[in-house]
Parts: structure tokens; C-alpha cells; sequence
């Protein structure tokens, strides 16, 4: 399903840096730059009347006009004759080069001359007309983010409205009776929510529109209840908690009461083995297990790329950055384990401290996690692809 970004003036209202290019790529409707033009503010010349020129021996050339930024040049540079232009000007007829005015004297007795005291080589300072991008071109591609200097481009290329992705709306939810909201009193047993701030965030980065719910009780009618809801108002349902094998995990078989289908539940992973996915025709869910580090980790692995599909993106393969290990990290279970770790600036892998699920403390030292295989050590120097947490 596809919207309008709008770009000029509408494009702050719109938030185009949110959305994702739409089936189609998009082309550049004007070559960019329109025109051959001015790289500097100085004097257009023939080049050929001033390849000896030099500071000992100046060549004195016949100011003949000017032609400013915006102006429709209505002057030709003849041999022997300058015109004056600044950065961005049309380049006027005749002239094949652009003497910088730090290279020139105005001549202070005939200031219709002006003395040019460097050699300029033809085409000097000239940017060609669609030297940066040829009419017709396709500038995005499908599925392409609209970055900040993709939305730039397209803007200067003439392009005003641009189809986009739909962003999808998904609901989330935190399960658990223990769980209390921020800013409330903790009753003995009760913990503070993290995971819908902790998620958030990155729901918005990966481009989906968030929505969040009051926490759900455990019981079968209280999560059926939020489930049911949140299916009828969303794209997608993002769950935490409620998705192992405890008694009280209701997630999954509320959502088979409500018509959902599951795909799979239990990954070989670590952390993050309960999760869960299911469709009810359309609608997504994704059931992360509670603890913050699990879901965070299926988040990045699992709903990620899903959310990157739904917008039409081809290549949804995490985002890794190619780092060293500083140290060795080791993994002695039957599960690929991802290891949260800080990468340091120059690309040095820190293990970000003890590695238990629920330990947000080491969460927010790191900033990454690499995978390491069952049963496996890898030394310190060992080159690895590091899983970015906030791209
Ligand atoms: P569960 O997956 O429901 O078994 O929860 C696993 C662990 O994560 C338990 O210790 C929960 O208290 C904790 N937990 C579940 N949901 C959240 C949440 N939204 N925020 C913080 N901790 C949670
Ligand atoms: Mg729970």
C-alpha cells in the first residue's frame, strides 16, 4: 500500500524521513544542475585568452556584463571580454571557464577592465548542466529509506511527490501481572514496564508507526481482550512476555481463540528462544519472551527484517558492522548464543559484562551482539560481524 511524501515546504509536516520508496523507483524530472553554471564567485572567460596569464604578467580583460544567481544570462563573453558571475550563475554564452575573484584586479582607474593574474584551463570552475544527475535517471530505488541527503536529491532533481511505503501501525503490548507503569508506586512483587520504551524507539527507526497499549494482567481474558483490540487497530502486534511454558502464558493460545495462526514458536537462539510469530490473515504478531535482553535481541533478529519487508525492502539482513574481537567471547550452550557487547569507536568488540537475559544494566553498556556458535570460543583478534543495535 503506498502514500505521497510531499517535498519543499510540506516536507517538515510530513516527516519524509520516516518512510521507505514504494514498489516503483523514483527518476530525476530535471537534469541536476538544470544548466551550466558558476562554481565561484569570479569572472567567466574564453580560456584560451588567459593561458599565460600570471601575477607578473597579468592578462587585462573588457568587462562586459553580469549575470547573477537567478539571472537568465542575456550576455555573451567574446574574445577578449569577461563577464562577472557568482557561484551558481548561468554560465553565459562564449565563455568556457571561470576565473576565481581571488585570481583577478579590478582595474581601479578603468573599473570596466579587469586583470586576471592566473591561468585558467578550459572548463575550469564550470559544473555541467546534469553532471551530477541526467533527467530520467532513477535517483531511489524501491524499498530505498529517504535519508537526509536522499530527500535533498530528490528535492533539487524536481521531484515533489514521492510514492512511499505505507508505514506499518504496530500496536504494542506488555504482558504480565507484575508489571507497572512509570511514574506509578512498585508493590511488593511488581516491577517497572521497559520493554514498550525500551522498543519503541526502534519500532519508529525500522520505520513503523507506534502504538502503545495499557499493560494486560495475566489471564486468558484480559490478554485475549488487549490482543483482540490491538489486531483490529494495528498492522502488527508486538508482545512481550507471556510466550514460554508457564501456565499463566497466555499469548499464544489467545491469539489461536481470536483466529490467529502460528508459524513458529521457539527459536535456537539465546537469548530469546520463546519467541513467537503468527498471522490472522494480514495481521502480524510477533511474541518476544519478557525478559528485556530476549526481546530486544528477537526484536533485532526477527522483527526487524519483517518490518523492513513489509515496506518493500529487498535486502532485509541485519545491519553488521565488520569489527575485532578485544577479547574472547565465549559461548559453551547448544544454541547460537548473541553476545551483547560495546564496539568501541575503532571497531574493537567489548563484551558488555555478565550476559543474563533480565540484566539491563549490561544492556545499556552495549551496543551490539555477535553471534557466536554453539559450543565455540572465539579468541581475541578474531574478525566479526557485529549486529548494530540503533541504525
Ligand atoms: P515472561 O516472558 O513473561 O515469562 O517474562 C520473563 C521475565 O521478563 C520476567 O522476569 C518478567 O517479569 C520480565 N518481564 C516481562 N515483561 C516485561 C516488561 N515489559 N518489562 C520488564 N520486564 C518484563
Ligand atoms: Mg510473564
Amino acid at each position: 500500500m503506498e502514500s505521497i511524501v510531499l517535498l519543499g515546504a510540506e516536507t517538515v509536516a510530513t516527516n519524509g524521513a520516516a518512510f521507505r520508496v514504494a514498489a516503483a523507483d523514483v527518476a530525476a524530472v530535471v537534469d541536476l544542475p538544470p544548466f551550466d553554471n558558476s562554481a565561484m564567485d569570479g569572472y567567466a572567460v574564453r580560456a584560451a585568452d588567459v593561458t599565460l596569464a600570471s601575477a607578473t604578467v597579468p592578462v587585462t580583460l573588457r568587462l562586459a556584463g553580469r549575470v547573477a544567481a537567478g539571472d537568465a544570462p542575456a550576455v555573451t563573453v567574446g574574445s577578449g571580454a569577461c563577464v562577472r558571475v557568482f557561484t551558481g550563475s548561468p554560465l553565459p554564452a562564449g565563455a568556457d571557464a571561470v576565473v576565481m575573484q581571488e585570481d583577478t584586479q579590478v582595474d581601479g582607474v578603468s573599473p570596466d577592465f579587469v586583470r586576471v593574474l592566473d591561468a585558467a584551463k578550459p572548463w575550469e570552475n564550470v559544473r555541467f548542466r546534469g553532471e551530477d544527475v541526467k533527467r530520467g535517471a532513477a535517483i531511489l530505488r524501491a524499498g530505498e529509506k529517504l535519508t537526509s541527503g536522499r530527500l535533498g536529491l530528490l528535492a533539487a532533481a524536481g521531484v515533489a511527490r514521492v510514492p512511499v511505503s505505507r508505514r506499518p501501525i504496530i500496536g504494542v503490548l506488555a504482558t504480565g501481572s507484575e508489571l507497572v507503569d512509570a511514574g506509578q508506586s512498585l508493590a511488593p512483587g511488581a516491577i517497572y514496564e521497559s520493554n514498550r520504551t525500551m522498543l519503541a524507539p526502534l519500532l519508529e527507526r525500522s520505520g513503523a508507526v507506534v502504538r502503545s497499549y495499557p499493560l494486560v494482567q495475566d489471564t486468558l481474558a484480559a490478554t485475549t481482550a488487549a490482543l483482540d483490540r490491538a489486531l483490529n487497530e494495528c498492522d502488527g502486534v508486538l508482545t512481550s512476555g507471556g510466550v514460554s511454558v508457564g501456565e499463566l502464558d497466555y499469548v499464544k493460545v489467545a491469539f489461536e481463540a481470536l483466529g490467529g495462526r502460528l508459524d513458529f514458536w521457539k527459536v535456537a537462539i539465546k537469548p530469546g528462544k520463546p519467541f513467537v510469530f503468527g498471522r490472522r490473515g494480514e495481521k502480524l504478531l510477533f511474541g518476544l519472551p519478557g525478559n528485556p535482553v530476549s526481546a530486544l535481541v528477537t526484536f533485532l533478529l526477527l522483527v526487524r527484517p519483517a518490518l523492513w519487508r513489509w515496506q518493500g525492502v529487498t535486502n532485509v539482513l541485519p545491519i553488521t558492522s565488520r569489527c575485532v574481537l578485544g577479547e574472547p567471547l565465549v559461548n559453551r550452550g547448544d544454541r547460537r548464543h548473541f553476545i551483547r557487547v560495546r564496539v568501541d569507536g575503532g571497531g574493537v568488540v567489548h563484551s558488555a559484562g555478565t550476559q543474563a537475559s533480565h540484566r539491563l544494566g549490561s544492556l545499556a553498556e552495549a551496543n551490539a551482539v555477535v553471534d557466536v556458535p554453539p559450543e565455540t570460543t572465539l579468541a581475541a583478534g578474531t574478525p566479526v560481524n557485529a549486529v548494530l543495535f540503533d541504525v
